[in-house]
């Protein structure tokens, strides 16, 4: 599995339609401050489910649709695609590529898609779940996340292992099957 590309519209500063392509190998995205680096690991966050708009570096979850500037007006939606190779079947769905969406508009609610079939936030969690790139996983190393792991209670640090150990959704089971 790997991740080809991801598609951003209204989200942040990418007021326009944009397309990031990961080609096979090492990207990295340079620009000077404020040119929309750190945006673009947001809206990956963001379309893996993130509900933290703190965490996403705003007041308020509405924050992530593009505000507006001198010459452009707000936009009134914000839409994020990853594109996953998934040809050899390491998601479990029957797709050679799988596409997950978020889309969220100023009134509030999120929508999610898996290949654009409206699906729950639960669905694209639980399809993630020890692959280690869930909004949880140790995909995204955020700044300051390395000496959080490392000074982290034993407790803590223990979920991160587990996520890498692909035993995450085992407990997960067992905790909604005791709530029943
Ligand atoms: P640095 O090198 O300083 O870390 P960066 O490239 O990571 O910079 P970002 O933090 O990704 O920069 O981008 C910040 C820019 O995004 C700011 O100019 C900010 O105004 C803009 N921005 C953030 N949210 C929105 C929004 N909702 N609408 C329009 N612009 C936004
Ligand atoms: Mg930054």
């Amino acid at each position: 599995m790997r991740l080809k590309k991801l598609e951003l519209y209204g989200f942040k500063s990418f007021a326009e339609r944009t397309e990031i392509v990961f080609k096979e190998g090492i990207t990295a995205i340079v620009g000077p401050n404020g040119s929309g680096k750190s945006n673009i690991a947001d809206a990956v966050r963001w379309v893996l489910g993130e509900q933290s708009a703190k965490i996403l570096r705003g007041a308020s979850m509405q924050d992530v649709i593009f505000g507006g500037t001198q010459r452009r007006k707000p936009l009134s939606y914000c839409e994020v695609s990853l594109v996953f190779d998934n040809e050899d079947k390491s998601l479990p769905l029957d797709y050679a590529e799988i596409l997950v969406t978020r889309r969220v508009y100023r009134s509030g609610e999120s929508e999610y898609f898996l290949n654009r079939a409206s699906c729950r936030l639960k669905d694209v969690v639980d399809l993630f779940r020890d692959t280690g790139i869930g909004k949880e996983g140790y995909s995204i190393i955020g700044q300051g996340r390395i000496d959080e792991i490392l000074s982290r209670k034993g407790e803590d640090r223990r979920q991160v292992f587990e996520e890498a150990a692909g035993i995450v959704k085992f407990r997960a089971r067992k905790e909604e099957a005791d709530k029943k």
